[in-house]
């Protein structure tokens, strides 16, 4: 293991300046614009300011593609049973490492990193972006526990643009 105190050194450094004129205590965890998004890890995606939201707006689940797996659907269930979610909103986005390779190339990228066998890890790579939306999309709307009266959409964020395009 590195030595984890100095790995977050300048992170909790950051975090002290942080708290010291913290104003954001105090709410509860409702989603106040009753938004909840899925979409990818990528660091180029904002999620609250490309929607012009900003904190305890809305719920955030994010994983490599931006897909609606099973946590996923878990985390959408409760924001619209118990945390005010009305819109839902699936979010991919464009120059996606996961729509861009196979998993065979995925996997052995991250086995030279590794250097060691990774063609056991699984990893959700998306072969068709449009058609993997739609699926997500209809995933989250025939979930027997969200109601029709949630308005759910399929968007395509561009990175370079900063534009967000429906899709579905
Ligand atoms: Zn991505």
């Amino acid at each position: 293991m590195a030595d984890s105190d100095s790995a977050f050194a300048d992170l909790l450094e950051a975090n002290r300046r942080f708290a010291e004129d913290f104003d954001l205590g105090g709410f509860d965890g409702v989603a106040r614009a009753g938004v909840a998004l899925v979409t990818c890890m990528d660091s180029r995606i904002d999620p609250l300011r490309m929607l012009g939201l900003t904190h305890g707006d809305a719920k955030i689940f994010r994983n490599p593609g931006g897909r609606v797996t099973e946590p996923a659907l878990e985390a959408l269930v409760l924001g619209v049973h118990l945390l005010g979610v009305q819109r839902i909103l699936v979010v991919p986005h464009t120059r996606c490492a996961m729509a861009s390779a196979s998993l065979e190339d995925v996997r052995r990228r991250v086995g030279e990193s590794a250097g060691q066998d990774a063609s056991w890890q699984t990893f959700g790579v998306i072969a068709d972006q449009d058609a993997a939306l739609a699926d997500d999309v209809q995933k989250v709307r025939a979930h027997p526990l969200i109601p029709d009266t949630i308005d759910v959409g399929g968007f395509l964020y561009d990175v370079d643009t900063g534009l967000l395009e429906r899709r579905v």
